[in-house]
């Protein structure tokens, strides 16, 4: 089969490997949607750079792509859940299953040794077939497509996650700093949870022009010095009650608890860099409260799939482009560079699954 891995030179290198055999609680995948995620193009694609101290080392130069979703076509012994036919999508990290985070379902937190993510530090999406640990598995409801399900086992996941920290409802407005992918789908799953208005703020013309026509947003602004001011027209001159940070940008959550009302609730998502703001004014004396969330659990991924189908919602209108395995070298230069929406791999089953 073939796999496409991350010489972190800003390139792709596509490989030829054996079809993996499962073992003991693993299940075989054959991949047919493959997302690729901001952290692989910021942490990976671009050059090695390990998250410090908490993922252990970074990219261990295998299969890359860590938002994969297809059908099990062979079980290993000890399956107990799923078998040979079933649609899934993978929560993107293995841990011991055994550690308190990981009994509470965040195998993001695992703190054992043996902890590994997809498409880091062990094989990932970016190849026609994928040997997952059974315990990663999330059921693909029948009306989601594999790219809603690859779209899920990160982005996702990750907004969704973000706004219950926040406890957004049907008497907020909610302010998305950052409108790549993640701050799509934060748009999106708001709008299942029931966001009174949404507003984003972008610095790309061509994303906020994206994000506008996918009728997830009341209003989408330019990151400007107009924005406060907007902001607070928009909504009464309150400011949002609701914040979620999805850029990972100093600016950007700098906007973000500017962006507050009094008493709001800000959730800080995006990865990298600093956060540095005035205290008193922007904090304080809003009585703000700062949430910050990495990725989620699986039984919160698990509900997410199952509430995106009765909010009628589907995660792949964020979607702008879709490559084959065999065009992932563009695929990455543009999800690197200027794509509108998400950037997906489809490595079986055809362009137009
Ligand atoms: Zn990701
Ligand atoms: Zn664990």
């Amino acid at each position: 089969m073939r796999g496409v891995r991350l010489p972190g030179d800003g390139t792709t290198e596509t490989r030829v490997y054996d079809v993996p055999e499962p073992s003991d609680g693993e299940v075989l995948v054959k991949v047919r949607a493959s997302g690729i995620c901001g952290s692989d193009i910021g942490y990976i694609y671009r050059g090695y750079k390990g998250y410090v101290g908490v993922d252990g080392p970074a990219y261990r130069g295998v299969i890359a792509g860590h938002e994969p979703a297809g059908d099990i076509v062979s079980v290993g012994p000890g399956c107990r859940r799923f078998g040979v036919g079933d649609r899934v999508l993978l929560y993107h990290i293995v841990g011991c299953g055994r550690c308190p985070n990981c009994r509470s379902g965040y195998f993001i937190n695992c703190s054992s040794a043996g902890r590994s993510s997809y498409g880091w530090q062990r094989d990932g999406g970016h190849a026609e077939y994928l040997l997952a640990a059974e315990r990663t598995c999330i059921a693909l409801p029948d009306e989601l497509s594999y790219v809603d399900g690859a779209l899920i086992s990160c982005g996702f996941g990750t907004a969704h996650q973000g706004l219950l920290r926040i406890q957004v409802n049907g008497g907020d407005d909610l302010l998305v700093v950052g409108l790549g992918p993640v701050g799509l789908a934060a748009a999106m799953v708001a709008r299942g949870l029931g966001a009174r208005h949404v507003y984003g703020v972008e610095v790309s013309p061509l994303r906020q022009k994206w994000a506008m026509g996918l009728g997830f947003f009341d209003a989408v602004l330019a990151a400007d010095d107009d924005v406060q001011s907007r902001l607070r027209d928009l909504t009464g001159g309150r400011g949002c009650s609701r914040v979620i940070e999805c850029s990972g940008s100093t600016p950007g959550r700098s906007t973000a608890m500017a962006g507050a009302a009094e008493w709001g609730r800000v959730s800080l998502v995006g990865e990298g860099g600093r956060l540095e703001t005035e205290v008193s004014d922007l904090l304080l004396h809003k009585q703000l409260t700062i949430f910050a969330s990495w990725v989620t659990s699986l039984q919160d991924m698990e509900r997410l799939a199952v509430d995106l189908v009765r909010w009628q919602l589907r995660p792949e209108s964020i979607v702008s482009d879709r490559f084959g395995l065999d065009h992932a070298d563009e695929a990455y230069l543009l999800a690197a560079g200027a794509s509108a929406g998400k950037v997906v791999i489809i490595p079986t089953g055809g362009l137009n699954d």
